[in-house]
């Protein structure tokens, strides 16, 4: 019986990008392919500016994400995330979630090609981290922003997404982020921003 590593799963509203203000539950899959999650490794990292900690959990098998799922009653969403779920992520526990009657949705790195799992996803976004990419379409792609260029953004217009977002990165730099944020969405048409709504309203 596969065993997952999981972070954590809980229940709240999915607060950025093109799914903004639905609720979901969501299943974090501990461990990432661009940094080890701790603290002294991260000046190396590949991906250096991380707030989320994917470090640890527990192993379950997927009777076990489907009873903490259904504990949590109410989502028909659910959300791998991690951590980088595509390392995990199998078609065995896509299709366990959906014949349950759930949809499926992904938050990818995009460092890790999901063609296995790809035709059993309901929604992937893709927020990419370096340009080390194995996906190249989705339904959103999903920028941070930490005061990248104009061009390298619009760079990615090549890839299949239906929606682009830029999202300032949290922090110390927010507020200088977020204006540069909205002066590049200015003359954009296919650019919107993302904003952590979740944290505006107290969820996790
Ligand atoms: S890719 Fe995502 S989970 Fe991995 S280190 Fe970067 S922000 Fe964190």
């Amino acid at each position: 019986m596969a065993h997952y590593a999981i972070k954590e799963i809980f229940r709240t509203l999915q607060g950025e990008g093109g799914q903004a203000g639905t609720p979901m539950v969501f299943v974090r899959f501990a461990g990432c392919n661009l940094w080890s999650g701790r603290e002294e490794d991260r000046a190396e990292a590949r991906c250096d500016f991380c707030d989320t900690d994917f470090v640890g959990g527990e192993h379950l098998e997927i009777g076990q994400i489907l009873a903490r799922i259904e504990a949590l009653s109410g989502p028909r969403w659910i959300c791998f995330t991690g951590g980088e779920p595509a390392l995990q992520l199998d078609r065995a526990l896509v299709e366990a979630v959906r014949a349950r009657g759930y949809r499926a949705a992904i938050e990818t790195n995009g460092t890790v090609a999901l063609d296995e799992i790809r035709p059993f996803i309901d929604w992937v976004c893709m927020s990419p981290k370096t340009a080390d990419l194995k996906v190249s379409s989705g339904d959103e792609l999903k920028l941070i922003y930490r005061g990248q260029s104009s061009e390298a953004i619009l760079a990615y217009e090549k890839l299949d997404f239906d929606h682009f977002f830029l999202q300032p990165e949290a922090g110390a730099r927010y507020d200088a982020l977020l204006a540069g944020a909205l002066a590049f969405l200015q003359n954009q048409s296919r650019w919107r921003l993302s904003l952590q709504m979740h944290k505006l309203i107290g969820l996790p």
